[in-house]
This record gives C-alpha cells, sequence and structure tokens, in this order.
C-alpha cells in the first residue's frame, strides 16, 4: 500500500495522502465526506464563469502545465511531435465550452479550422477532439451543426477524424442527435459514450447501426442519481460492460480511462475474442498516467494522448483536480512557487 500511494501521489508529504487516498484501508467516513465535499466544490467551481474569464485573462497558473500543452498551437504541436517520437498518436482540443454568443462560437470554429490546418501542414499523427457547447450548442443546435459542418468537412479534405466530446447530461442527447446528423454524411466523425450514466448501455445498441467509432469514458461531470450510477463500483462494471458490447458489436472503440484494472480487463477480452489491435485505442489524458500509456505503446497497442491547449484551461483544470482531489497539493505548491 504505501508504494502504491507513493506512485499514485507522487510529492504529496506522507502524513497527508491518506487525505486524499481512496486506498487507504481505516478510511473513515469523514474523509470519504471530506473528499466528496471537495470533489462538488471543484466540479461546482469548473462552471464558475467570472473565474473562467478571470484565468482566460491570467494565463496558464497553478501548476495547469501539467495538463494543458500551453497556450498556443505551436506548443501543442511541439507536444504531439514528441508523443509521436515515442510511438504514441494525439488528440488536440483548442479549450473552450459553453460558448454564448454567436461571434464567439465563430471564433471557436476559425481556431479549430486553423488547429486542422497545423495539423496538416506539420505531419503529426493527430486528430481533432471537440466540445460542441463551444461551437454554440446553448444558442441553437442549427448555429452548432453549421460550424461543426465547416470543421468536419474542413477534416474530411485533410482525411482527419473529429471527436465529438460528451459533455454534462443536459447536452446528451442533443449530442447524440447531431452525432447522427454528421454520420450519416461524414465517415470522420466520432462521439462519446459515459459509463456512468444509466442510458449509455441503450445508446450503445442504438449507435451500432451507425457503426459507431466510440471513445468510451467514465464520466467527468456531476449528476444526479436520476440518471447516473452513483457508486464507483458500479460505474466501474457498467464501463466495462459498454466496453465490451462495443468490442463484440465489431466496432472501433476508444478505450479512454488511467484505470489499470479495466485497462488489464480489455486486453485479456481482446486476447480471448481474437479481437484485432486496430479495433481499438487506448486514451490517457495528457500529465495523467504517462508511464502507463508509455508500457502499452511499447506492447504494440494503439495509444493516443489527449492533448488540450489555448487559454480556455480553467473548467478541463478544475475537472483534473476533481476527479482527484490530491491534485488539489500540487495547486497548492504551486501557488507558493
Ligand atoms: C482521452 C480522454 C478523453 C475523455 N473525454 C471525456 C468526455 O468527452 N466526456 C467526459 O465526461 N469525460 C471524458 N473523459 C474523462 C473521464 O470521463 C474520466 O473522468 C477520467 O478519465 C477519470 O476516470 P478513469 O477512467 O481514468 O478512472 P478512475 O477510476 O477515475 O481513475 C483510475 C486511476 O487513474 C488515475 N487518475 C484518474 N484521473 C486522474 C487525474 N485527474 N489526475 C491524476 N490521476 C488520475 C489515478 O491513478 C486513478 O486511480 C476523458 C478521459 C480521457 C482519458
Amino acid at each position: 500500500m504505501p508504494e502504491r500511494e507513493a506512485r499514485e501521489y507522487p510529492g504529496v508529504p506522507l502524513g497527508c495522502r491518506g487525505l486524499f487516498s481512496p486506498h487507504v484501508e481505516e478510511y473513515a467516513s469523514r474523509r470519504v465526506q471530506a473528499v466528496a465535499v471537495m470533489r462538488s466544490v471543484l466540479l461546482a467551481l469548473s462552471r464558475n464563469r467570472t473565474a473562467n474569464r478571470l484565468a482566460k485573462k491570467y494565463g496558464l497558473r497553478f501548476g495547469a502545465t501539467r495538463f494543458v500543452a500551453g497556450d498556443t498551437i505551436e506548443k501543442a504541436v511541439e507536444c504531439i511531435r514528441d508523443l509521436n517520437r515515442r510511438g504514441i498518436m494525439g488528440a488536440l482540443n483548442y479549450l473552450g465550452e459553453f460558448e454564448n454568443t454567436e461571434q464567439g462560437a465563430a471564433e471557436k470554429t476559425r481556431k479549430l479550422i486553423e488547429t486542422l490546418d497545423a495539423i496538416h501542414s506539420s505531419g503529426i499523427d493527430c486528430n481533432l477532439t471537440v466540445k460542441i457547447t463551444s461551437l454554440g450548442l446553448d444558442i441553437s443546435k442549427e448555429i452548432c451543426v453549421a460550424n461543426l459542418t465547416k470543421i468536419v468537412e474542413h477534416a474530411k479534405k485533410y482525411n482527419i477524424f473529429v471527436r465529438i466530446e460528451m459533455e454534462d447530461y443536459s447536452h446528451c442527447q442533443q449530442t447524440l442527435d447531431i452525432y447522427k446528423e454528421m454520420r450519416q454524411k461524414y465517415d470522420n466523425v466520432g462521439a462519446v459514450i459515459q459509463g456512468y450514466l444509466y442510458r449509455s448501455e441503450k445508446d450503445i445498441e442504438d449507435l451500432n447501426q451507425y457503426k459507431a467509432n466510440l471513445r468510451l469514458v467514465k464520466g467527468a461531470y456531476k449528476e444526479s442519481a436520476e440518471v447516473a450510477f452513483p457508486k464507483k463500483a458500479d460505474v466501474d462494471r457498467n464501463y466495462e460492460k459498454i466496453i465490451k458490447m462495443h468490442l463484440s458489436n465489431g466496432n472501433y472503440a476508444a478505450i479512454a480511462s488511467h484505470d489499470e484494472a479495466i485497462i488489464e480487463k480489455v486486453k485479456q477480452f481482446v486476447k480471448e475474442k481474437n479481437i484485432p489491435k486496430d479495433q481499438f485505442e487506448f486514451q490517457m489524458l495528457l500529465g495523467i498516467r504517462s508511464d502507463l500509456a508509455q508500457k502499452l505503446a511499447n506492447e504494440g497497442y494503439r495509444v493516443r494522448i489527449y492533448v488540450p491547449y489555448g487559454t480556455d484551461w480553467y473548467g478541463y483544470f478544475m475537472r483534473r483536480l476533481a476527479e482527484r482531489p490530491a491534485n488539489v497539493w500540487f495547486v497548492l505548491k504551486n501557488l507558493f512557487r
């Protein structure tokens, strides 16, 4: 246990690890509650628009560079070049979400088109991953689809794949509707399904008719027990189930998780079922378990790292802290640097 904690909480003083660690044996319920409260606070902060505005103004801070490649496309391309050299592919994300002006959504679209140009001209092995609330989904579906169409068409010219991300539950149905609409016209587009939602099993069945290329994740937002499994064990179980369903249906799966137990189960499953290595890939986030990503790449698996860049880093950063409240320690350390 101490070695595991030391690996998972590098730099966190011994006495503080238990505060964050879900692995300590005498896990007092007060501690569980404290972590749950911290998670809720961080997720609530991730949606705070004033804090987001301030964060944009003052640039990457508080150790956010651990999770974000930089504020320019040049830095992001450099980061992916380095990954490519190590046999790992990239997924570029121009940071931004919840755009509520038409002009802002058009500006995001322009930036994403520039990102595609940069991927193409640099020759990096990389695709694009997009949050469609940044393209105006909260303004109107038509504006969002028009912007997304420009992006997917531009990407098609370069033979670049575009992943539509899944955000909070309130956008789930609309996002899947838009994905299906796009999929009928384009083959370079994919979606994301979250294992924590009760509906996901049905969505996997439904998306089978689209031969969907899906990224499968546990889910990163704070959702109510009405729509999502509240217990981690149930999320993990459902996550494993949908991965197996989607792979068994013969569809391409991007298994996006840092959970070693899940990754081992997937490796076992594909071996048993003779699922070829080019029918799936593992995905991880920049700054998290890069040792594991490298190990998988060395073993011959397809591995892709999600590389976010841009000035709109705040919401993304807060969600990474919420997933792992031990990361708050890094923020505190960076505050005093
Ligand atoms: C490439 C990629 C794309 C994603 N896209 C989406 C999306 O579109 N929509 C969405 O809702 N969610 C998305 N997510 C986030 C996902 O839903 C989870 O919130 C996140 O991956 C944590 O879950 P886990 O599967 O890694 O497992 P967990 O059980 O949460 O974690 C397993 C282990 O991973 C490590 N770990 C996990 N998170 C962190 C962290 N933040 N810091 C340090 N260590 C950590 C720890 O060692 C932990 O024990 C994405 C994740 C990845 C990897």
